[in-house]
Parts: C-alpha cells; sequence; structure tokens
C-alpha cells in the first residue's frame, strides 16, 4: 500500500534496518521474553535514538515529525520500539529542566547510546492514574536524598542505566495543591548501594520487559534534582505531549502493517472458490479500520506541527494517541478476523502484533483519561476527579 509520507529517505534507511529483523527474531524474542539487544543496538549505532537531542550534545536535532516518521515506519516493518523508544523522548525533561552539569554529563552519552536513559518510574501499586498519591519519597538528608518506595511498571529498569524518578519531597498534607511536593531525581542505578534498589521483572501478555522496582533508603546525591524541588509533577507534564506523539506514531505504523496484512491475505485466500475479499464482510472492517487510521494520523500531524513551532498541543497530541490507539487496534482485529484460524498461528506475527497492540489502551495514559482531559480541559465541563 502507498502511504503520502514525509521524511521519506529516514524512512527508507529505517525500513532497510528493519528488514534483517524479520518475524522470526521477534518471535523468539517474545517466546523467551527476552530484551531485543541486537534491534536497539542497530538502532543505537544508526543514531536513530538521539534524533531529538540537540547537536552540541551529539544528537542530531531533528524535528519531532523526524522521530515520529522513525517509530512509526519500525512498527509499520512488524518490529516493535518500546524496548528502547523512551530513550528518545525521556531525556527531554533533562533537557529543558535540567541543571548545565546534567546535560553536560549526560546527554553526549545518551546520544552515542553509551548511557541509556529509558526507564520512567512515575507509576506505583496503590497511587496508579492519580499520580498526586504516588508514596515514594526522598528525604533530604544534607547532600543527599535518601528515597523509600514502589514503583511498579517501570519498564526497561534492567536495561537503563539512569532512572527519570518522580517521588514526593514535601509530604501532601503539607502542600496547597496535591501536585505540588513532588520532585524529579535523575537517578545513576550504576551507582546505587547493593540492596538499596531492586528491580523484580514482571511478566506480562506481551514481551516488554517491564518491572517493579523497590526502593529501601536508596541515597541519591542531590546534585540528582532536576530542576526546582516541589516541581517535578510540572516537569513530568511537560514530556507527555512528545510521549504521546511518539507512541501515536507507533500505533499508526501497527496499524498499516495489520491494514496491509489484512487486505494482501483477503485478496490472497480463496474459500468457496473465491478470494474472501471479495465478501463486503471481509472488506468493510479493513475499510473502516483504513479510514480510522488516515483521520487519526491527520491528527497526529496536526500534533506534530504544533509541536514543532513549538507550541503546547496538549489537545491535539492526546486526540491524536487516543485515535490512532483506537484505529490500531480496530486494524489489529479486523487483521485477526480476516485471516481465520491462521491468524491464531504464532508463525504469521498476527496474534504476537494483536497482543502488542492492546497496550495502547492502557499505557502510558489510559482512554478514560484523555477522554475525560478534552472533557474537562477543552470542553471545560466540570472535574469528575
Ligand atoms: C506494559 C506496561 C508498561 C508500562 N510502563 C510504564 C513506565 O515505564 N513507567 C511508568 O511510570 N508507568 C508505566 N506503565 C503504567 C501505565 O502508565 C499505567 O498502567 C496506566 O497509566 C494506567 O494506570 P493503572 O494501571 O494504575 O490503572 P488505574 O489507575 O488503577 O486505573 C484502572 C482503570 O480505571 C480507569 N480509571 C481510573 N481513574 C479513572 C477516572 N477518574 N475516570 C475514568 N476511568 C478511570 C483507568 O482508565 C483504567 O482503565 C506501564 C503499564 C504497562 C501495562
Amino acid at each position: 500500500m502507498n502511504y503520502a509520507l514525509d521524511h521519506t529517505e529516514i524512512r527508507e534507511e529505517v525500513r532497510k534496518l528493519c528488514a534483517r529483523f524479520p518475524g522470526e527474531y521477534w518471535r523468539r524474542c517474545d517466546r523467551e521474553q527476552a530484551y531485543p539487544a541486537e534491534f536497539v543496538a542497530a538502532l543505537t549505532e544508526a543514531g536513530y535514538l538521539g534524533a531529538l537531542i540537540p547537536e552540541e550534545f551529539g544528537g542530531a536535532e531533528l524535528p519531532i515529525a523526524a522521530a515520529a516518521a522513525i517509530l512509526e515506519e519500525i512498527h509499520h516493518a512488524g518490529c516493535n520500539a518500546a524496548a528502547c523508544h523512551a530513550q528518545m523522548y525521556t531525556m527531554g525533561t533533562v533537557l529543558r529542566h535540567g541543571s548545565d552539569a546534567q546535560k553536560d554529563a549526560y546527554l553526549p552519552g545518551i546520544a552515542d547510546g553509551s548511557i541509556r536513559l529509558q526507564a520512567f518510574g512515575v507509576t506505583e501499586p496503590t497511587s496508579g492514574t492519580d499520580t498526586s498519591a504516588l508514596r515514594t519519597t526522598a528525604r533530604r538528608e544534607g547532600d543527599r536524598y535518601i528515597v523509600n518506595g514502589q514503583k511498579i511498571w517501570t519498564s526497561r529498569a534492567e536495561h537503563s542505566d539512569l532512572m527519570l524518578l518522580l517521588c514526593r519531597t514535601t509530604p501532601r498534607d503539607q502542600v496547597e495543591k496535591r501536585t505540588d511536593g513532588l520532585s524529579v531525581l535523575l537517578v545513576d542505578m550504576r551507582e546505587m548501594p547493593p540492596g538499596s534498589l531492586t528491580i523484580r521483572p514482571i511478566r506480562t501478555m506481551m514481551n516488554h520487559a517491564t518491572t517493579e522496582v523497590f526502593f529501601d533508603n536508596m541515597p541519591v546525591p542531590a546534585s540528582a534534582l532536576v530542576g526546582e524541588e516541589g516541581r517535578g509533577f510540572r516537569y513530568i507534564l511537560s514530556g507527555m505531549n512528545a510521549e504521546r506523539i511518539l507512541i501515536s506514531a507507533e500505533c499508526i505504523g501497527d496499524a498499516k502493517w495489520f491494514i496491509d496484512r489484512a487486505s494482501a491475505y483477503a485478496g490472497e485466500r480463496k474459500v468457496f472458490g473465491r478470494p474472501i475479499g471479495q465478501n463486503q464482510g471481509i472488506q468493510f472492517p479493513i475499510a473502516k479500520a483504513y479510514s480510522a487510521m488516515r483521520a487519526a494520523e491527520l491528527m497526529l500531524r496536526e500534533a506534530v506541527r504544533l509541536y514543532d513551532l513549538g507550541e503546547n498541543p496538549g489537545e491535539e497530541a492526546n486526540m491524536a494517541k487516543m485515535l490512532s490507539a483506537d484505529a490500531s487496534w480496530a486494524a489489529a482485529e479486523a487483521c485477526l478476523q480476516t485471516h481465520g484460524g491462521f491468524g491464531f498461528a504464532e508463525e504469521y506475527d498476527i496474534e504476537r502484533k494483536f497482543r502488542e497492540a492492546r497496550l495502547y489502551q492502557v499505557a502510558p495514559i489510559s482512554t478514560n483519561l484523555i477522554l475525560s482531559y478534552i472533557a474537562e480541559h477543552v470542553l471545560g465541563m466540570p472535574r469528575s476527579y
């Protein structure tokens, strides 16, 4: 299928790289719940994961449109960028709010891949979506913070050197707004004393390298504080547009993969002596998913355009993420149904991509929370929580 595309040269190069990692590679990783280290190394070596880092720190300083194109192509090729996409954008918090010393110490290494910053510790078991209720604390003691608590769903923590950690530095009952008193620490996990930081993998329905993380009197140098103490929630929020946009691009890539597969198979598979694609019962769900994907793609382009102009496209980025996650899920469903029984066979890759695509209804933000944002912040309806 031909799609109207931007950044065609980058896309072409990404497609070539992805061709070295066919379905067989991903099936093996999935079966063993193994980290796709070779794929991540290839992306790192090609410089794609440093796409958004300014040239002065050794990155490619590309617009977010290019980063979105890279991730979309990875997913359109049947690969999965979840093992490393956070290396692209987690550094944004450090870039925008970190000190010069932090930027000089870490960004060049993140750009060339020698330092991995792809662990993002926000979600906790008891607070869930209500971030301001998180319980992990960082207590200042001289020139360091002592961190205690627990995070859950901290993806890639085992494959990261640094973790961007959100924790409470002032108790909730001592701040005016519940989102005040939270701070961001850039934790160098390589330096933590044994026993103070424990990472336990969580097996999930897809291969995602996600973990739970425990902090037991973990000493973090005060120099790891990003920006001002107590303003961490705002810093985390400031990175959300980029994350929404890039995940949306991955969903668009997934949707294209499912639609390509489904429409090709519908033309090939003959039942009752004619292609199943002649039946409108087969055609229509694929055509509908395609239409939903194209509409979502337009919203994504609008979010990207505004982001690259330096505006704050919270509305567009959230809508793009929701619409493209819905489109990829509709495409996944149509693709599986079109393949009948074969859709369930591992060697077709559809069941694997199907499991992977489901995540984006829930993470990094669930559809309900996006709808609530649109209802309250865009349409001005009363707050529900
Ligand atoms: C594979 C995976 C990887 C992840 N990686 C990371 C990571 O790297 N770092 C990180 O910090 N987090 C990560 N997450 C966490 C993810 O962001 C959360 O799972 C997600 O935000 C939902 O939070 P929750 O699971 O606590 O659900 P809950 O907050 O417990 O919510 C449960 C359900 O209730 C709904 N709900 C809750 N409140 C409301 C409301 N007011 N109105 C309507 N509906 C509501 C939610 O939408 C959801 O469907 C990951 C999660 C998964 C599954």
